[in-house]
Order: structure tokens, then C-alpha cells, then sequence
């Protein structure tokens, strides 16, 4: 046989309508709604003091320690600003009260 040349069929892929390469083809435009001065903060990742410092136990002898979670008025400041995570924000929680009853700490101020 001579008619042996495969006919290519470049209509085929050429020709074939691509539905999804038209106006959407471009870079994602909706990113949300964003509400300008929504977020006042600037994004800083807290890590918790006492991990970093790899503080396993939180001693309440350590006074000095415990009272920078607390306010000057004797409060204990919460995890949301103190950064403190699960584990040492009860261990602060107990020291400042074992320190209370032990009036190493006052109640107020
Ligand atoms: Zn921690």
C-alpha cells in the first residue's frame, strides 16, 4: 500500500471550543469583601512566654514570674493578652491564687 501517511487531524484540537478560556481565564478577582479598618492590629504571632522559655512548671514561689500575667491591679490578665497558651495560662491561674491565699500577691493592687 503507498497510502500509507497517516492524515493528522490538526483541526481537531485547534478548532475545539474551550468554554473555560475566555474571560475567566484571568487571576482570581474576588478575594473577599474586605472592610477597610476592620483589623487595627497588625497580625503578630504570640507564642507563649513560658514555652519559649521552656518553662515545664509554673512554680507559684515564683512570684516575680507569675505577677508579669497580672494586672498592677492584681487581675489576671487573659490569654488573649498575654499570649499564654492552654497548659500555662492554668498553671498562672492556680499560682496566682495559691500566691493570693499566701499573700505573696495581693487581691487588689
Ligand atoms: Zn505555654
Amino acid at each position: 500500500m503507498e497510502n500509507n501517511e497517516t492524515t493528522p487531524k490538526p483541526a481537531e484540537a485547534a478548532a475545539a471550543p474551550r468554554p473555560h478560556a475566555g474571560p475567566h481565564s484571568g487571576p482570581h478577582a474576588g478575594a473577599g469583601p474586605r472592610r477597610p479598618g476592620g483589623r487595627r492590629f497588625a497580625p503578630r504571632r504570640k507564642v507563649c512566654r513560658l514555652c519559649a522559655e521552656k518553662i515545664q512548671l509554673v512554680d507559684y514561689k515564683q512570684a516575680q514570674i507569675v505577677k508579669t500575667f497580672c494586672t498592677d491591679t492584681g487581675k489576671i490578665l487573659s490569654r488573649r493578652i498575654t499570649g499564654a497558651c492552654a497548659k500555662h495560662q492554668r498553671q498562672i491561674m492556680r499560682a496566682v491564687k495559691i500566691n493570693r491565699n499566701l499573700s505573696l500577691m495581693s487581691y487588689n493592687g
